[in-house]
C-alpha cells in the first residue's frame, strides 16, 4: 500500500522583527544589533499590503508572528500593527503570536493581552526552574510572572531551550515547568559549544527518560522533539517534499526597516544594510529547490525524509544554507531512534494513547517506518 502525503500546507507565516533589541543576555542567543530600534509601521503595512493580498494565493490562514528580540520592548508599535491589520483584512483568517521572555510585562501590556486572549497568543520562553533558567538567561526568572501565563494560556506550549550548560537537567525541568502547568517542548540550542564526547552520552540518558515519561502518562501528548512523523520512514512512503522547511514560501520575515526574507534566520546583521540583489538570489535558489534538499552533503543521509536542516542559520554562520553543522545530525539521529524506540511501545498498546493519529494508512506506514528505522540501526547507518 503506497503512502502518499496529502498535507494541505495552507497557512502562511509572516514574522515581522518587531524590534532587535532585548533586555537580557542569553548565553544562546543568535541576535545582533540589540540596541536596535523598532519597527517602521509605514514601511512595513505597505509590505503587508503587498504580502497578504497580492502575494499569498492558495493560503487560507495567515499566522503573524512578532519576532525580537524581546517584541514587548515594541509594545505600542505591536498594538498598532495589530489593530491596523485585523481592521485591514478583517475578511481573512489572522492569529498573531510572539515569543517573549517575558520580563517586561507591564499591567497595562497584561489588559491588553487579556484583551485579546483568543486572537494572540504569547509563548514564554522558559528554561526550567529557577536555577536552570539563570544558568541561561541572566537573573530574569524573578521577573516572569509565570502564573499570568499559565493562569490564561493553559497547557500553552513554552519555548525551552536546552544548551550545553543544562543538557543534564532536561528532563527535570521539563517536568517542573509541566507541573507549574505549562507544556514545554524542548528543543537543543544552535550554533553553540556542544561536545559530542561530553554531551551525547548525557542527551541520550535524557531522552530515554523523558521517552518513559510519555509512556507512562498516556494522556501527554509528546512534544515536538519525539513526536516525529515515522511514517514518513515506510519503504513505501511517497513525499512531495522532503523536509518541512517553509523558508521563502509559507514563511516570510521582514526585518524592523520592512525589507523580505525567506525567514528570521535569515536577518543578518542590520548594520552592513538589505542586500537585495544577494536575497534575490536566495530566494531563488529557495524557490528552484523548495521542498527538495538544498544541501549536497545531506543527499545520502539516511534520515532526509524528516531531518530540516536550517537553511537560514547556515546561511547567517556560514554564508551557505547547505553547510550544516554536522554535529546536529547526530544529535538528529539518536533522536529519531529514541522517538522510534518511544512509539514501538506506545503502539503496543494504542488504546492507552488517546492523543495518537488512528487513521489506518498513517498508523499502518508509521509501524513500517519504526521497523525500518530499526533496520538502518542495525545497519549502523543512524
Ligand atoms: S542529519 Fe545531517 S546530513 Fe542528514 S539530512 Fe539532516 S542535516 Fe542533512
Ligand atoms: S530556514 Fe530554519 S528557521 Fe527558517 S523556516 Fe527553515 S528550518 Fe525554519
Amino acid at each position: 500500500m503506497e503512502y502518499v502525503d496529502i498535507t494541505a500546507d495552507d497557512t502562511k507565516e509572516i514574522i515581522l522583527m518587531a524590534t532587535n533589541a532585548c533586555n537580557l543576555k542569553c548565553k544562546y542567543c543568535y541576535e545582533t544589533n540589540k540596541n536596535a530600534p523598532s519597527m517602521y509601521l509605514d514601511r512595513l503595512m505597505t509590505q503587508l499590503e503587498y504580502e497578504i493580498r497580492d502575494n499569498s494565493t492558495g493560503f487560507k490562514r495567515f499566522v503573524i508572528n512578532f519576532h525580537g528580540g524581546e517584541p514587548f520592548l515594541a509594545f505600542e508599535k505591536i498594538k498598532s500593527l495589530v489593530e491596523w491589520i485585523k481592521l485591514r483584512f478583517s475578511d481573512l483568517n489572522i492569529t498573531f503570536t510572539t515569543t517573549t521572555n517575558g520580563t517586561v510585562l507591564s499591567n497595562e501590556i497584561k489588559e491588553w493581552l487579556l484583551d485579546h486572549k483568543n486572537e494572540f497568543i504569547p509563548i514564554l520562553s522558559l528554561d526550567g526552574n529557577k536555577d536552570i533558567h539563570d544558568r541561561n538567561r541572566g537573573n530574569s526568572f524573578d521577573k516572569i510572572d509565570r502564573k499570568f501565563f499559565s493562569d490564561n494560556w493553559p497547557n500553552q506550549g513554552i519555548k525551552m531551550t536546552v544548551s550545553p550548560n543544562t543538557i543534564g537537567d532536561m528532563f527535570n525541568s521539563f517536568v517542573y515547568l509541566h507541573n507549574i502547568g505549562f507544556y514545554p517542548n524542548p528543543t537543543l540550542a544552535r550554533e553553540v559549544d556542544w561536545d559530542l564526547d561530553i554531551h551525547l552520552p548525557i542527551y541520550v540518558e535524557e531522552l530515554k527518560k523523558l521517552s518513559r515519561f510519555y509512556i507512562e502518562h498516556p494522556k501527554v501528548k509528546p512534544g515536538q522533539l519525539l513526536d516525529l512523523p515515522l511514517h514518513k520512514f515506510s519503504p513505501e512512503y511517497v513525499s512531495k517534499h522532503f523536509n518541512s522547511c517553509g523558508a521563502g514560501f509559507n514563511t516570510i520575515a521582514f526585518d524592523i526597516f520592512g525589507n523580505r526574507y525567506p525567514c528570521q534566520t535569515f536577518i543578518a546583521d542590520l548594520k552592513k544594510g538589505y542586500d537585495m540583489s544577494e536575497m534575490d538570489r536566495i530566494f531563488s535558489i529557495l524557490k528552484k529547490n523548495h521542498n527538495l534538499n538544498v544541501s549536497p552533503k545531506c543527499e545520502d543521509c539516511s534520515i532526509i525524509n524528516w531531518c530540516s536542516p536550517c537553511y537560514g542559520i547556515n546561511y547567517s554562520n556560514r554564508g551557505n544554507m547547505g553547510e550544516f553543522d554536522s554535529t546536529m545530525c547526530v544529535f538528529n539521529k539518536v533522536t529519531l531512534l529514541c522517538a522510534a524506540q518511544m512509539f514501538s511501545e506506545i503502539y503496543s498498546n494504542l488504546e492507552k494513547y488517546p492523543w495518537i493519529n488512528k487513521e489506518p494508512s498513517e498508523l499502518f506506514h508509521s509501524i513500517k517506518g519504526i521497523k525500518h528505522i530499526f533496520e538502518l540501526a542495525n545497519q549502523s547507518l543512524l
